[in-house]
């Protein structure tokens, strides 16, 4: 049985470097970032740059319970899968 949980959403400043879960590019030390920790089958979190953040949550609503796709986006991009 899987459900999904929100835990937090925070828009931090990295302090350490990150990958975007989105675009899989860097997000460097100093850079703002979208902290996303949630359960859904299991612990998880992720890190999103805002732009790749915002075009997730355009793509997809977080909380529907589809995969989330795995595709390749170019950072801020929105899905077209
Ligand atoms: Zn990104
Ligand atoms: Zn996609």
């Amino acid at each position: 049985m899987y459900g999904f949980t929100l835990l937090s959403e925070n828009e931090i400043t990295a302090r350490k470097p990150h990958t975007c879960d989105w675009c899989f590019t860097k997000i460097p030390v100093g850079e703002k970032y979208v902290k996303f920790v949630y359960i859904y089958d299991g612990f998880t979190r992720e890190s999103f740059h805002p732009e790749c953040y915002a075009a997730m949550n355009t793509t997809a609503s977080i909380s529907d319970s589809e995969e989330r796709c795995t595709c390749k986006h170019k950072r801020g991009e929105v899905c077209n899968a």
